[in-house]
């Protein structure tokens, strides 16, 4: 039985990293990596963006980090924001891994590594600006930033970044956000000079709410094509993973696909459109290794279904398959399994 394949065009993806940039300029684009690239491989999403000129990666954890900088080497910056053990703040030093900092005590434990090891940090300080999803607190704001200064007098660290994080849930709640935000850099800015990275946005704000804006914007959804649920289509940006099952029976009206549950397909999602030869039909039934299509005519065994990709055979896209189950197209992604085999077009 033939494995159903994760079709990932690299030309599609620079393309949507040169529309990215177009957009969000002077701003410069952060490729957001979490999730092994948003199931997409962390390896081949920095390989091509690289050659698109990209030269800040954003992690979520160190060991990604240090995967990232095996893959570009040299000067690219990268960033990682998970608070992380001692053991992976060393790799970080050793890889030259800019550190997303959101806690005093995380602070003091890089300080300490960095002593243990004689290294030097790069310090990106998070301020809480309302998702209390790790951060400093605005009232306790001044006190790290007066740490981090004394260690970079120090010698210890480089303070580099101020960032957070906003839930583009609302304007009115993005404005509050970067309001905190912006004050947040204005005490650091008090205290010495302004660092150079200033980070607030992902995706929907980077693209819709220029005002929003710092000097970096983490993105990592609208790169590969996924547009936000519930958002409209993007102007340059398609998706740049289909997702690809082979015809094994072909019975009554039913085209049997080799593709299921065990795959990563999300059984509530009979009843979507996939693309066909014969173009757009209903996935009627999602199993554990196989599911059906309508039938179409002339199909046979060895014909290819599109589950979510650009739309070329009437598929739809990743985002619109998870709206139909209320959830995100990242998710649709980042859950298939092993099962399925990426296999890159350059
Ligand atoms: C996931 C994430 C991003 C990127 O979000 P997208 O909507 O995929 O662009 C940026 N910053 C942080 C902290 C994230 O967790």
């Amino acid at each position: 039985m033939t494995r159903p394949q994760l079709r990932i065009r690299s030309d599609v993806f620079r393309a949507n990293v040169d529309a990215v940039q177009a957009r969000i300029a002077p701003s410069t684009l952060m490729l957001v990596l979490k999730d092994d690239a948003y199931g997409h491989g962390l390896a081949w999403a920095v390989e091509a963006a690289s050659k698109a000129g990209v030269d800040w990666f954003g992690s979520y954890d160190i060991a990604g980090g240090s995967e990232v900088r095996r893959v570009v080497g040299g000067d690219a910056r990268i960033f990682a924001w998970a608070t992380s053990t001692d053991a992976e703040v060393d790799d970080a030093l050793l890889h030259r891994i800019d550190l997303g900092v959101g806690t005093a005590e995380y602070l003091r434990r890089i300080i300490a590594r960095v002593e243990a090891l004689g290294a030097r940090a790069r310090v990106h300080l998070k301020i809480d600006t309302g998702l209390h999803r790790n951060g400093i607190l605005p009232e306790d704001w001044a006190d790290v930033v007066s740490e981090a200064r004394a260690a970079e007098a120090a010698g210890l660290l480089e303070l580099e970044g101020v960032w957070s994080h906003i839930a583009e849930a609302s304007d009115a709640e993005d404005d509050e956000a970067q309001a905190v935000f912006l004050d947040a850099v204005r005490v650091v800015g008090e205290s010495g000079p302004v660092p150079r990275a200033l980070h607030l946005t992902a995706s929907a704000a980077s693209w819709w709410r220029p005002e929003l804006r710092g000097s970096v914007s983490r993105i990592g959804a609208f790169c590969y094509g996924i547009r936000s649920a519930d958002g409209p289509d993007l102007e340059g940006v398609r998706p740049a993973a289909s997702l690809v099952a082979t015809v094994v029976e072909v019975d009554g009206d039913d085209a049997v696909i080799a593709i299921g549950s065990f795959d990563g397909l999300p059984s509530t999602l009979g009843g979507a459109s996939v693309g066909t030869p014969g173009g757009a039909r209903v996935l009627t039934a999602v199993g554990q290794t196989t599911s059906i299509v309508d039938r179409w005519p002339g199909a046979r065994v060895g014909d290819e279904v599109t589950l979510f990709g650009a739309g070329e055979s009437g598929e739809s896209s990743a985002t619109t398959l998870a709206e139909r189950i209320d959830t995100v197209g990242e998710e649709i992604l980042t859950r298939l399994t092993a099962r399925v085999r990426r296999v890159v077009i350059d």
